[in-house]
């Protein structure tokens, strides 16, 4: 039996940076892991492999679109193993780098699935550990939706639309959520029909809705089909594949959309099952996540949880900001989370980005406010580059606050991190405005934004 300062529970992003942190402010930690790689739901199964795939299925889309710059590519393949491969690489490569890290700051690395029988104490297989204090960065899970069982072979979730071995003819993708466009996006670009179907009478819900109407647009135009306001119903299999049977919503009316695959991507849920939360008292929230306080602890002391298993946007670095703040404030430092200053980036192309409040929430709140708007088509670096879909949008209080800043655009992911900036540190439209952006580029458009928040963009 050992004893620990500190037990983390997942090995995700949440939990490994909670790890590193904590043994650099001199705990003595472990951190237990059940699915044999570090690097969580993000590194394995989520944010890299998905990347990985934007960026070559990017590049094959690309070469396919060079004649405007007098360029004609002949003979260009994909080879989806190779692809395939080169992702499966990044994702080893990133998850043993981790494994590095713990060696470096001493961290212990437990293999297993871990419960909690009582507080201070961490159970894998037949081994108790004993801490100080208990960690909980059990991640999130894909959902499906009722009657329909995820098989990953025809009927998937992201996990195993990152893991096809040939490009379906017609791949319908349940739910235009940030996972469903880039996925969609990635089997669109190689070759593949892509149709959305979506609850909503709209694309990204929780974006601020012009820009989601903006990024819509641009990817209709990169081939990507939508239907909204339809709620899959049935799936069933045929000797030709797949028959989705979709209600118009609000209407008596079903459609019939025959398929080869479908992605179902309608959310994730807390994964807390086997922990033994019931049995210890720990509350969870009506929608199954764990509650927690001001310093992350669950209403058992001793206890913590971080991430997605916890309510708040499921986001990597959301996590980690979640995980670090944990440990500092078990250090007995002031760690805190500006959970109104977290982005969030759909890598898509156009991206789309965002912090803070959205048009709409303003509305709502009644909020006075000022809207500053610049398109990249009159940026004169997204002319060079051909990437003018798209616009920056701003949303400052009647004080010049920035209280929201969204993106639709090439690099916007990029871009927005100025805006998450100045929202940190409380920096008004005029400062943003004020400052000198190099020419020509992307965060012009930024700074023209704010100049036509305050009535005076010099290129709109
Ligand atoms: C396709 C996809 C793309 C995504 N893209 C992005 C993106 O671009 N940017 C972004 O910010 N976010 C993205 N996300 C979301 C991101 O992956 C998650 O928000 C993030 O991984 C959450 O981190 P976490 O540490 O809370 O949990 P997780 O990463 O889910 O890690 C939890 C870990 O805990 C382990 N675990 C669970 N139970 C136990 C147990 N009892 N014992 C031991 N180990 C256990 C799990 O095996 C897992 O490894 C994406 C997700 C998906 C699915």
């Amino acid at each position: 039996m050992s004893t620990y300062d500190l037990i983390v529970i997942g090995g995700g992003p949440g939990g490994y940076v909670a790890a590193i942190r904590a043994a650099q402010l001199g705990m003595n930690v472990a951190c237990v892991e059940g699915r044999g790689a570090l690097g969580g739901t993000c590194l394995n199964v989520g944010c890299i492999p998905s990347k990985a795939l934007l960026t070559s299925s990017a590049k094959y889309a690309e070469i396919s679109h060079l004649s405007s710059h007098g360029i004609e590519v002949e003979g260009a393949s994909i080879d989806i193993g190779a692809m395939m491969g080169r992702k499966d690489k990044i994702v080893g490569d990133l998850t043993k780098g981790i494994g590095f890290l713990f060696k470096k700051n001493g961290i212990d690395l437990i293999e297993g699935w871990a419960s909690i029988p009582a507080a201070g104490q961490v159970q894998v297989g037949d081994t108790i550990h004993e801490a100080k204090n208990i960690l909980i960065a059990t991640g999130s899970e894909p959902t499906s939706l009722p009657g329909i069982e995820i098989d990953e072979q025809d009927i998937l979730s992201s996990t195993g639309a990152i893991a096809l071995d040939t490009v379906p003819d017609h791949l319908v993708v349940i739910g235009a959520g940030v996972i469903g466009l880039e996925l969609g996006q990635v089997w669109a670009r190689l070759g593949a029909k892509v149709t959305v179907v979506e609850y909503l009478d709209r694309v990204l819900p929780g974006i601020d809705g012009e820009i989601a109407k903006l990024a819509q647009r641009a990817l209709s135009k990169r081939g990507l089909k939508f239907q909204l306001g339809r709620a899959l119903k049935s799936v069933g299999k045929t000797d030709a594949g797949l028959s989705l049977i979709v209600d118009r919503v609000g209407k008596d009316k079903e459609e019939v959309i025959e398929a080869d695959k479908v992605l179902i991507a309608v959310g994730r849920r807390p994964v807390t099952r086997g922990l033994g939360l019931d049995a210890l008292g720990v509350a969870l929230s009506a929608r199954g996540f764990i509650e927690v306080d001001g310093t992350f602890q669950t209403s058992v002391p001793g206890i913590y949880a971080i991430g997605d298993c916890v309510p708040g946007p499921m986001l990597a670095h959301k996590a980690e900001e979640d995980g670090v703040a944990c440990v500092e404030i078990l250090a007995g430092q002031a760690g805190h989370v500006d959970y109104n200053t977290v982005p969030g980036v759909v890598y898509t192309d156009p991206e789309v980005a965002s912090v803070g409040l959205t048009e709409e929430a303003l509305k709502e709140a009644g909020t006075e406010y000022s809207v500053g708007k610049f398109a990249f088509m009159a940026n004169s670096r997204a002319r060079s580059i051909g990437e003018t879909d798209g616009a920056v949008k701003v949303l400052a209080g009647d004080d010049g606050q920035i209280l929201g800043a969204h993106i639709c655009g090439a690099h916007g992911g990029d871009l927005i991190a100025e805006l998450v900036l100045a929202m940190t540190k409380c920096a008004t439209v005029s400062e943003v405005a004020a400052t000198c952006h190099a020419h020509p580029a992307m965060g012009e458009a930024v700074k023209e934004a704010c100049l036509d928040a305050l009535g005076r963009a010099i290129h709109a």
